[in-house]
């Protein structure tokens, strides 16, 4: 089934490390591209794939099934609990979206309260992804988020009062003057609010983000990389030891609670991504729209399909993708499956330079199946090169 991801460009302000598509929140803007971003769903029906390059599959007169619906961003909290409804609305006219979806909408503390949340549930959400970062307030404001810890687990305790029972929270480590147990500190906050989702992300510092001047003025530095890999692994076995187990390099749930979204995209699945700079992929073609938020909405207003650099996947391609996206798991890939999918013998094609990684304990195989452990996911870059 398709995964509908659709994107909110806006903040409330910029964050010093971010490098994601997003601007500063304009409430006439967002108005207009909500109407855009409608109107791009529901055109949809007509043009299920963009036409400006072969398409492998005819146009379908039956809508295509979707079973969830990914709200990301920018600060997705912004949009209106009736903009969410129009949105989803939208997707369920163009699509057979499944009684049983997962609607995911990625919220900042400082933008949600119960009164909004509950909002939020009435126009179809049912998953809340809560963009905590760290529990330590000094940390928090170097990193010039606009809420404090306290905040943070308000917007938690206020999800949970408005009836969610799908929560997830984002935790960023490897920040700027952050020990192992400053980390830590913040994996045991989490832990002691009992999420069902957890997602780790390694803070990378980006060579023009202003929060390396910030760095270099304040002379903050990162820990050194051993302290990282520590940091990682140790956060990893207390989530574990907390019922949240890891499925993916950066993300542990729940029994259940997985990111049914998110999961499409290390799966091999379908998506496809509606509003500026979405991507998709769908019948082995791939797209992006326009990133600019001013020309897709004016693309869009033009009655213009806003899809730019469609093209097909060689099967190489979507091989390399394949077995990329699925080494993150911690199920790692099945060797049978690629063969019937792709026709591709995984030992005879790339056991040679596995076997090295399989020596040094980077990876691990049993029978038809092949997956990274710990140490490995530390290396996935490193291993994966094998598959370029
Ligand atoms: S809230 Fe998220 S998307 Fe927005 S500026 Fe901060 S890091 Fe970037």
């Amino acid at each position: 089934m398709t995964g509908l991801y659709i994107h909110v460009p806006f903040c409330a302000a910029i964050c010093n490390y971010c490098n994601f598509n997003r601007g500063l929140f304009d409430p006439n803007l967002k108005r207009r591209y909500v109407d855009a971003v409608v109107r791009e769903i529901r055109a949809h029906r007509d043009t299920p794939v963009p036409n400006s390059q072969p398409i492998p599959n005819p146009q379908s007169p039956i809508p295509s099934p979707a079973d969830t619906i990914y709200f990301g961003g920018g600060t997705p909290s912004l949009l209106e609990p009736g903009e969410v409804r129009r949105i989803v609305g939208a997707c369920e006219e163009a699509f057979d979206v499944a009684r049983d979806r997962e609607v995911t909408l990625e919220a900042n503390p400082e933008s949600i309260d119960a009164a909004r949340l509950a909002a939020y549930r009435d126009a179809g959400v049912n998953r809340l992804s809560i963009g905590v970062q760290s529990f330590r307030n000094a940390e928090l404001r170097r990193l010039s988020r606009l809420h404090d810890a306290d905040r943070a687990a308000a917007a938690y305790q206020d999800a949970r009062a408005a009836g969610f029972d799908n929560v997830s929270l984002d935790l960023m480590m490897w920040l700027p003057q952050q020990s192992v147990g400053e980390w830590l500190e913040s994996i045991d906050a989490a832990i002691a609010l009992a999420p069902d989702h957890l997602s780790l992300y390694l803070l990378e510092v980006y060579p023009n983000a202003p929060l390396k001047d910030d760095m270099a003025r304040a002379k903050w530095s990162q820990a050194p990389d051993d302290d990282a890999a520590t940091m990682y692994v140790a956060a990893m076995e207390r989530l574990e030891d907390a019922g949240l187990l890891q499925y993916e390099i950066s993300n542990a749930a729940r029994r259940g609670r997985r990111s049914r979204h998110n999961l499409k995209y290390w799966t091999d699945g379908e998506w496809l991504g509606f509003g500026c700079g979405a991507h998709s992929t769908r019948d082995g073609v791939r797209w992006k729209n326009i990133s600019s938020t001013t020309e897709y909405i004016e693309t869009v207003a033009r009655g213009a399909s806003p899809a730019v650099d469609a093209r097909c996947l060689t099967s190489d391609e979507r091989l390399g993708d394949a077995l990329f996206t699925g080494l993150r798991l911690v199920d790692g890939i099945d060797a049978n499956a690629i063969q019937t999918r792709y026709g591709v013998d995984l030992w005879r094609r790339f056991g040679a330079d596995l076997e090295r990684f399989l020596d040094a304990g980077l990876l691990q195989r049993d029978g038809a199946r092949l997956w990274l452990t710990r140490r490995g996911m530390l290396l996935a870059h490193e291993v994966m090169s094998v598959f370029v």
